[in-house]
């Protein structure tokens, strides 16, 4: 193996440019090439590809986004269409693939290294939906961010002694919700994994207000219902103000965290590690707080568990 590529797909996640810094610096320590392709499979088949060094990838690791850039690109799963992108590969000489991103990237891998270029997926996704791994690259910083905006909503929300419900992304995936639900101290946390009770939900947030609680907050997974309805839903059972607010694509932007940093780049490093073993059609995971790989069929037909013990756990702390 002489060359490699890499390429980020789908959604962008804070911490892809931490992952193409350590797979790029861990391939040139050990005297391979990387060749940077931009704009996911679009760029692949159009050929938007160019050799990187180490200087490419320097002042990177601090920058939310892909400075790879990201593209949806529905056509890469036509055979033509991947021939294409076979054809880019040996005009520039790269023997096998990086590919970072979500599970759709992931069919991408799978068709190229069946193609007989091996490649390996890293799981970059802000939602953390993606089987056999703990924790997807950028998971961590969209928490984050999602946290310190609730906390400013709390605000508003005991100035005004006002329920707000806020929608979080994650898409089908409740782990941000739960998540940042317990960050936040949440009195009720929704996601698409459990079912709840919308009446209960207006109880306890009355109760609460009777109780001398001043605001009321409850996190909502993007994937259950649009937050203007569940608002809607929750005052035809409550006397109190509320309002929906939707945090957006804000969650998916800024610095990574010292956690999406690490993360992405150890397993950087380890997706090269498995490319020199000759291997291909692998998704690398962090099980365990352990480096992982699977074969990316096995993902297709797996579920992401996330810890819904957390769940539980903000039930008892909201009361
Ligand atoms: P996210 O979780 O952020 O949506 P994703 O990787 O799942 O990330 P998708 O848009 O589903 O995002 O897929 C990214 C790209 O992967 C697609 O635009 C397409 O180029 C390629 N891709 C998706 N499905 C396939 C497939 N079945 N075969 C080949 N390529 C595919």
């Amino acid at each position: 193996m002489k060359r490699i590529g890499i390429l980020t797909s789908g959604g962008d996640a804070p911490g892809m440019n931490a992952a193409i810094r350590a797979v790029t610096r861990t391939a040139l320590a050990n005297g391979i090439e990387v060749c940077g392709i931009r704009y996911g499979y679009a760029g692949l088949v159009a050929g938007d590809i160019f050799q990187m060094t180490s200087e490419t990838v320097a002042d990177k690791i601090s920058r939310g986004g892909t400075f790879l850039y990201s593209a949806r690109f529905p056509e890469f799963k036509e055979e033509e269409v991947q021939l294409k992108g076979i054809e880019q590969l040996k005009k520039h000489g790269i023997d096998a693939l990086v590919v970072i991103g979500g599970d759709g990237s992931y069919h991408g891998a799978l068709k190229l290294t069946r193609h007989g270029y091996n490649a390996i997926g890293l799981p970059g996704s802000i939602d953390n939906d993606i089987p056999y791994t703990d924790y997807t690259i950028g998971f961590d910083t969209a928490c984050n961010t999602a946290m310190e905006a609730i906390d400013k909503i709390r605000d508003t929300a005991t100035s005004h002694q006002r329920v707000f419900v806020v929608n979080v992304m994650g898409r089908d995936c409740g782990d941000i919700a739960m998540h940042v639900g317990v960050a936040t101290g949440a009195d009720a946390i929704v996601i698409p994994e459990e079912p709840y009770d919308i009446k209960e939900i207006a109880e306890n947030l009355k109760q609460g207000f009777a109780n001398g609680k001043k605001h009321g907050i409850v996190v909502l997974a993007e994937g259950v219902m649009d937050a203007e309805k569940f608002k809607d839903e929750l005052l035809k059972y409550g006397d109190f103000d509320a309002r929906a607010n939707v945090l957006g694509h804000m969650q998916r932007g800024g610095s990574p965290t010292m956690r999406d940093r690490v993360v992405a780049s150890e397993m950087g490093a380890y997706a090269v590690k498995l490319l020199l073993e000759g291997k291909g059609g692998l998704a690398v995971g962090m099980e365990n707080n352990k480096l992982t790989h699977h074969d990316i069929l096995d993902l297709f037909d797996a579920k992401h568990h996330g810890n819904y013990a957390l769940y539980s756990l903000n039930k008892d702390l909201a009361k």
